[in-house]
């Protein structure tokens, strides 16, 4: 029967793999990295988690008990006991660099190493190319200059201060990590916060409502999902999840407006503060971007464009983990399972009119 490969061992993969697996459709995944976990293998050390365990599993084992907002490294571990667990086919060290068309099939190409599918699923993480200003090029050599996706703790820091750049999520998170050891200015629009806190009761009881909106209310299908999509896709969608704005005023935390440019080697905000600070940390997002695919047809330059993870104008060819992919939540572990079904319903349709007996 015609193979599946899957590009990515990240949560988004093994989703694929697991809904493959169970109608008995093969698959070998393919990944670039020497162990199972994608972008959980590389957060900061003391990342934990913003949604709670449960909703961090995949279908057919669950996260174990234990710490209701466990460490990026733990859900890491989660996720390659996982992949054995389900006995899926993972090839680690398979550094993905060509997808080419080869009739109805594509050939894959790492390397030196070749695979022939019917299908390719595009597992690649939302988190590949870190989005990082121009701005950054004309600072000072003597600042030290990380983007989010390379910071592990505030040793890699040199004394003085620190100007966080992006006052999201992973910003908010990181200036308050290192406002215990440095003065930090956190730099960006506040894109206001959750009234309650997550590890609070009243939080988790009412987080299956939150899932069933983020999953089934807010979609490309709904006129309040299409409105929310624009707004996510212009970096305007997430409020503060787990840091509040008074936590960060009690850690001594102070405001500025977005970076928007250089004076004497130093960063300059838009309402013309010049941060005289030794380190900047961008924690400035990523930018999406499949840049060494190349098929006919096809821009790979941003978003790839799909319906329901097809990639549109490109039969067999599949993506998951796209930021509002197809809802909310496509780019987190509860989104991507169920966007996972959908692409494996339509490989599983193609197998059948291929003549192929598939389990329902
Ligand atoms: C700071 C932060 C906190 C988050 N917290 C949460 C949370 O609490 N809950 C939640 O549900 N979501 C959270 N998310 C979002 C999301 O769950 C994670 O980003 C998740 O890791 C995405 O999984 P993925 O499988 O789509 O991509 P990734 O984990 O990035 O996996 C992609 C994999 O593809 C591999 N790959 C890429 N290119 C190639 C290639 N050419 N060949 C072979 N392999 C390749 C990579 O090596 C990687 O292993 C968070 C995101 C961030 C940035």
């Amino acid at each position: 029967m015609d193979h599946t490969i899957v590009i990515g061992a990240g949560q988004a993969g093994l989703a694929a793999g697991y809904h493959l697996a169970r109608r008995g459709l093969p698959v070998t995944i393919l990944e670039a990295d020497d162990r199972v976990g994608g972008a959980w293998n590389h957060r900061w050390d003391s990342m934990r988690v913003f949604t709670p365990a449960p909703s961090i599993g995949l279908p057919g084992v669950p996260f174990p008990r234990g710490e209701m907002f466990p460490a990026g490294a733990q859900v890491a571990e989660y996720l390659s006991a996982y992949a054995e667990r389900v006995g899926l086919d993972v090839r680690t060290g398979v550094a993905v660099d060509g997808v080419f068309r080869d009739g109805e099939r594509f050939q894959v190409t790492a390397g030196a190493a070749s695979f022939t599918a019917a299908n390719v699923v595009l597992a690649t993480g939302a988190e590949r190319v870190p989005n990082v200003p121009s701005v950054a090029e004309r600072l000072s050599s003597r600042i030290v200059q990380l983007h989010s996706a390379d910071y592990r703790n505030p040793s890699q820091l040199q004394p003085g201060g620190v100007a966080v750049v992006g006052a999201a999520n992973s910003g908010a998170d990181l200036a308050l990590e290192l406002a215990a050891t440095h003065e930090v200015v956190l730099c960006g629009r506040h894109p206001g916060h959750i009234p309650l806190r997550i590890e609070s009761r009243a939080m988790l009881a009412v987080f299956p409502l939150i899932a069933l909106t983020w999953n089934h209310v807010l979609t490309r299908e709904t006129p309040p999902g299409r409105r929310s999509r624009e707004k996510v896709l212009a970096g305007r969608g997430a409020p503060l999840i787990r840091v509040k704005p008074w936590d960060l005023d009690a850690a001594g935390v102070r405001r500025a407006g977005r970076v928007v440019d250089v004076t004497d080697g130093l960063p300059v905000t838009a309402d013309g503060d010049v941060l005289d600070v030794a380190n900047v940390v961008w924690a400035t997002g990523f930018l999406p971007g499949h840049g060494w695919l190349e098929l006919p047809g096809l821009d790979s330059s941003g978003f790839l464009d799909n319906d329901r993870g097809a990639v549109t104008g490109q039969p067999g060819l599949y993506v998951l983990g796209q930021l509002f992919q197809h809802r909310f939540s496509s780019h987190n572990a509860l989104g991507v399972v169920l966007d996972a079904e959908l692409v494996v319903g339509d490989i599983a349709r193609r197998a059948v009119g291929a003549g192929a007996s598939v389990r329902p």
